[in-house]
């Protein structure tokens, strides 16, 4: 997608502070942090969000958790515990229209509400 902000990371055509890269996932810094560590979490084929996500797209899903687990070592937050968010619609202020995760530790995260 041609217009897909996250599709132009990972084809290298807008920078990023890449932090993990795999087969077919790339980890990058959020531009705008809400945590010491936030990292976005993406398959670098572009895919829809959960509500339009394919049978097929589910492939990548197993790589992504290695991704989140690899960032958290590298980060090392693993010990200190983190958040896995997948935002999905406006009431949860999802942005880009193209599968993240955001990864989100190194302070006290605080409750779910
Ligand atoms: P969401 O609100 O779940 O759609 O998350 C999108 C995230 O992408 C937000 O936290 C943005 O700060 C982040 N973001 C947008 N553009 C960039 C960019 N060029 N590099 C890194 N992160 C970005
Ligand atoms: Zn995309």
């Amino acid at each position: 997608m041609s217009d897909c902000i996250f599709c132009l990371i990972a084809e290298g055509k807008i920078p990023a502070d890449i932090v993990f890269e795999g087969a077919n996932v790339l980890a990058f810094r959020d531009i705008d942090p809400k945590a010491p560590t936030h990292v976005v979490i993406i398959p670098k084929r572009h895919i829809n969000p959960l509500n339009d996500l394919e049978e097929e797209d589910i492939l990548v899903i197993p790589e992504m958790y290695m991704a989140a687990r690899a960032v958290a070592a590298g980060e090392e937050i693993d010990q200190s515990g983190y958040r896995l968010v997948a935002n999905t619609g406006p009431d949860s202020g999802q942005e880009v229209e193209h599968m993240h995760w955001h990864v989100l530790g190194g302070r006290r995260l605080g409750g779910m509400g």
